[in-house]
């Protein structure tokens, strides 16, 4: 069976958390903090594989976590970073969030992409200490990492694309220009896998194409009239419609090629329209010549770039290989899609989450954005506390505080700055 498409979650690991400790040693009585940082999170990192040509192997593999990081420890003692997990595609799969189906990344180059980032390690103690604080007994946890739910989806990246009837010679095509092997067998029904190959045209040159199952074959299993292999097709740049003029089954190659193109105008009109070189294969064996020189004609008089082959004796194989070189050279690229998912908003503006310790008697409020509002107030200015006042108390930290039991004139430490508590 045949996978393209697959759900699967990954986690990628916690922060460790930073250490509380004392610098200890014989004969200096206080020594200070020196606890360590925890480490990183490991990410969950996509690598596109060129021997891949399925999701197959996510059927058995539906979860996958990436190691935590180590806490921090004494003696400034870093913890160590979480393991990545590496999770290898094939090159075109497309990774989607699982709920708004928003497209996170189109894995076809060969950089490795982070699809979901380990968390943050958190400061030890050592990290804390100022002027006025000089024992911090508090140190930060590590972040949780990122976590999804996706969607894989594998849509091929082919430069050409072999289409026609099953049985027309497709895979045997594929398998004469390129070191592919797929399954070539006189029934229908049997590629139902597409097969993608290198194909050579010079020492300096070559091309991927794809043989995928022709739009029948995929009736007998359900998929309608095979348009769901159509998504594999959907980016080749260039279409290769081979129709089978021998006569052999006693098909017409003129309705084939009509049927054909009817189809792919039903799965996409992008799709109808993308360049076709039409091949007739199998002419070691015309038994209608008749036919065959009709559908000649009728493929020349609508413009297309025309050629006749034998798949079996190779003959003219060669000349197609290039034609499709030369015709490649004057089209775009590879069609990559662009990312559109959007992350929660982790901005400090926004997401305004504040972490109170007590020590001593003392509220320390920690937050990444009061370390960048702190740097904005002028505490000398009227105005400036106001606004100051003003964002502690939209964020809710004297709600906190209060439910942490604090009374009149007790200190409150905010990032640094301490100032008494008046209700
Ligand atoms: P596909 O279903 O389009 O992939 O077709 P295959 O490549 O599997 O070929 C189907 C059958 O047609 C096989 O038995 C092939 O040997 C045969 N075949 C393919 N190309 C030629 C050809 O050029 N001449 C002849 N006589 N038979 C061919
Ligand atoms: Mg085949």
């Amino acid at each position: 069976m045949f996978v393209d498409l697959v759900k699967i979650r990954v986690f990628a690991g916690r922060g460790g958390d930073g250490a509380v400790s004392f610098h200890r040693e014989k004969y200096i009585a206080n020594g200070g903090p020196d606890g360590g940082d925890g480490g990183d999170g490991g990410n969950i990192v996509f690598v596109a594989d060129n021997h891949m040509s399925s999701l197959m192997d996510f059927r058995y593999t539906r979860k996958y976590v990436a190691g935590n990081g180590e806490n921090g420890r004494g003696g400034r003692c870093y913890g160590k970073r979480g393991a990545d997990v590496v999770v290898r595609v094939p090159r075109g799969t497309l990774v989607r969030e699982a709920n708004s189906g928003a497209l996170i990344q189109d894995i076809s180059s060969n950089e490795p992409f982070i699809v979901a980032h380990g968390g943050r390690g958190g400061w030890g103690n050592a990290h804390f200490a100022n002027a006025r604080r000089q024992t911090p007994r508090f140190a930060r946890p590590g972040l949780p990492g990122e976590s999804f739910e996706l969607i894989l989806e594998l849509k091929l990246l082919a430069d050409v694309g072999f289409l026609g009837f099953p049985n027309v010679g497709k895979s045997t095509l594929l398998s004469v220009i390129s070191a592919a092997r797929p399954k070539i067998a006189n029934y229908h029904f049997t590629t139902l896998v597409p097969n993608l190959g290198v194909v050579a045209v010079d020492e300096s040159t070559s091309f991927v194409a794809a043989d995928i199952p022709g739009l029948i074959e995929g009736a007998g299993t359900g998929a309608g009239l095979g348009h769901h292999f159509l998504r594999h097709v959907e980016r080749c740049r260039l279409l290769v419609h081979i129709v089978d003029v021998s006569g052999i089954e006693g098909r017409n190659p003129i309705e084939d090629f009509e049927t054909i193109n009817h189809e792919l105008a039903i799965y996409s009109e992008a799709l109808a329209k993308r360049p076709q070189i039409v091949v007739a294969n199998k002419i070691d064996t015309i038994l209608d010549e008749e036919k065959h020189a009709e559908f000649r004609d009728y493929i020349m008089a609508r413009g297309y770039e025309y050629y006749e082959m034998s798949a079996l004796t190779t003959e003219g194989t060669r000349e197609l290989v290039h034609a499709c070189a030369r015709r490649l050279q004057q089209l775009p690229p590879v069609l990559i899609f662009e990312p559109e998912y959007i992350p929660p908003q982790t901005d400090p503006q926004t997401n305004r989450e504040v972490e109170i310790t007590v020590q001593d008697g003392i509220y320390y409020v920690a937050g990444a954005w009061l370390e960048q509002l702190i740097r904005s107030v002028n505490f000398s200015d009227y105005e400036s506390r106001m606004f100051f006042d003003k964002a502690l108390h939209e964020a809710g930290v004297y709600e906190k505080l209060e439910e942490l039991g604090i009374s009149e004139g007790d200190t409150v430490d905010v990032e640094g700055y301490q100032f008494d508590y008046i209700v």
